[in-house]
């Protein structure tokens, strides 16, 4: 087709090109540029002012710094978080490269959609947005940030997701009453660690009970049932020690909010578990022995030092397939040379 239309081929340019393509490229010349001692300081401040409006963190460039020494324990005390948790239960590896060396990359597009309708749920509850469907939708509009996503189309998508869909299910389905709190901190302490997180929402329930609501803005078939869910769970654990939680009363109702769905009726979809004394006292143990485990695990691998990938992990989101023994990636580039039986 090229010979037809008597197009020449031409070699491929010298180096590399200057006006960058795509974001990954962008970084990687910009880079180059920043290193290079050669280059006059007006082009090396400009590179690195690139690198930073894309969110590049030049303090994470850990291949210039040398190994940490490992003649003291990573940790004194112990503080764990859900989040935290979570990657645990689902691999040691995956924990101790994310968790405690901090080694994940950037938090990607969805989680910024996250932290956009949470932080304008948490204004309109605390009265720093109108408590109105247009406002809430002016204000993801006025806050929408296009460069987040790898393109147009995919900003586009989410922008109309988040205004047509998640923000007026919100006001739908808790517009009219105020929580009694939300975006709530707690801090208790538990089999020797410290256990620290932040409730979405607790409204009022019955007389002098509360409601826990977790919202989520990822879909239902990820998450686990509510009677399942060790993040509701913590939040459970939290009403019932925490001293800075103590007046909010019995929990009656733990909920996840699926902020992107729509149930049979049309309305937001909510996974709730009702709680009778039964039910609490058979929630409460089963997530405290689990916090339990899991905060032994830690203290496990803290002395034993030996973190395992795990084969039931679930592994689409993990960054560290490159240093997984599980997947091609990561196994070794040259296998140590069969021994040979003399
Ligand atoms: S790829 Fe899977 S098994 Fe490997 S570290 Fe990540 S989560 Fe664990």
């Amino acid at each position: 087709m090229v010979a037809q239309v008597g197009v020449k081929w031409l070699g491929l340019p010298e180096g590399v090109a200057g006006e960058p393509l795509s974001r990954a490229e962008a970084a990687a010349v910009w880079r180059r540029s920043l290193a290079d001692s050669g280059r006059d300081g007006p082009s090396r401040l400009a590179a690195l002012s690139g690198l930073l409006a894309l969110g590049d963190r030049p303090g994470r460039w850990w291949f210039q710094r040398d190994w940490t020494g490992t003649d003291r324990p990573l940790h004194e005390t112990i503080r764990v978080s859900y989040s935290k948790l979570s990657t645990l239960e689902n691999c040691a590896l995956q924990y101790v490269l994310s968790e405690e060396l901090g080694l994940e990359g950037q938090a990607g597009y969805y989680a910024w959609v996250g932290h956009l309708v949470h932080s304008i749920i948490e204004e309109c509850e605390n009265g720093r947005i109108e408590r109105s469907e247009a406002a809430l939708v002016q204000a993801a509009e006025d806050r929408w940030s296009p460069k987040e996503f790898p393109s147009f189309a995919v900003s586009e998508a989410f922008r109309r997701l988040v205004t047509g869909q998640m923000l007026p299910a919100w006001f739908a389905a808790y517009g009219e009453t105020k929580a009694l709190a939300g975006e709530i901190g707690f801090q208790f302490e538990f089999d020797g660690a410290t256990v620290t997180g932040k409730i979405d929402r607790v409204s009022r329930a019955g007389k002098e009970g509360c409601q826990i609501t977790d919202y989520k803005t990822g879909k239902s078939r990820s998450a686990p049932p509510s009677e399942e869910n060790l993040q509701l769970g913590i939040y459970y654990l939290a009403i019932t020690r925490a001293p800075e939680l103590a007046d909010l009363g019995p929990v009656r109702q733990v909920e996840l909010a699926f902020l992107r769905e729509k149930n049979l009726e049309g309305g937001l979809k909510r996974v709730t578990l009702g709680m009778n004394s039964q039910v609490r006292r058979e929630f409460g143990e089963k997530m405290a022995a689990r916090l339990s485990g899991l905060i032994g695990q830690i203290r496990d691998l803290s002395r034993t030092e030996s973190y395992r990938p795990s084969a039931q992990a679930e592994c689409r989101y993990c960054d560290f397939k490159p240093l997984c023994p599980l997947w091609p990636e990561g196994r070794e580039l040259f296998q140590a040379a069969a021994k040979v039986s003399t």
